[in-house]
């Protein structure tokens, strides 16, 4: 029997290794997070888009470990604000703002701008590399628009403030089931998983 590669996420976060794993279901690969690794590079993500930080950091770690590597970069875009937060979504407020703070900035920036001039999208860039050669990237969006005031408390980062026109409630609202089937990172993952189970 063929023995299972590892893929490993450019990521020390435990929770987004769980969520990933998750949308990683079926790959023959045992997926691991950076945390395996003790010396593992910091990176810094100072690319000026989605893409590019997830290149940059798939293909450092993936030289690092000199096997397979995944990376994700994901964030806010809101056209009134001619594509702000994006690739500085998580330091939108300072660099160690909370997500409140973040939002409490968002919210004041587009106080005098009507429901129909508040679309934004989420939007997430996914890179594979294998031993320092990129093998595919992806992109994938979710739209909305952003609410007038924070709604719900389900999820993270801007959940509360987008908000699903369909549905007239914000992801804060409506909790993960409903987020996991349309939102830009389940998609893009589930494009990951899709290429991975041809390329393993
Ligand atoms: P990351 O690249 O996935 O770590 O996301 C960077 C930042 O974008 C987060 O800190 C959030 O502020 C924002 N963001 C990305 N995805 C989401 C999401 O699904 N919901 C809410 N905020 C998000």
């Amino acid at each position: 029997m063929k023995r299972s590669r590892q893929l490993v996420i450019a990521t020390k976060n435990e929770k987004k290794l769980h969520e990933l794993k998750r949308y990683l279901k079926g790959i023959r690969a045992r997926v691991v997070s950076l945390k395996e690794f003790g010396n593992a590079p910091r990176i810094m993500e100072d690319g000026d888009t989605f893409r590019k930080n997830a290149v940059k950091k798939a293909l450092i770690v993936s030289k690092f470990v000199k096997g397979l590597a995944l990376a994700d970069d994901s964030g806010l875009v809101v056209e009134a604000l001619e594509g702000e937060p994006g690739v500085r979504s998580s330091r939108f407020a300072g660099p160690r703002k909370s997500d409140k703070e973040n939002n409490r900035k968002l919210l004041k920036l587009l106080a005098e701008v009507p429901l129909k001039k508040r679309q934004a999208k989420f939007i997430c860039a996914v890179a594979i590399c294998d031993n320092g050669h990129i093998v595919k990237t992806i992109e994938e969006s979710c739209k909305g628009r952003i609410a007038f005031q924070a709604r719900g408390a389900y999820g993270f980062g801007y959940d509360p403030l987008f908000l699903i026109p369909k549905y007239n409630k914000t992801f804060g609202q409506l909790g993960l089931k409903v987020k996991d089937r349309m939102s830009h990172r389940s998609k893009a993952l589930k494009k990951a998983r899709e290429f991975l189970k041809k390329y393993l």
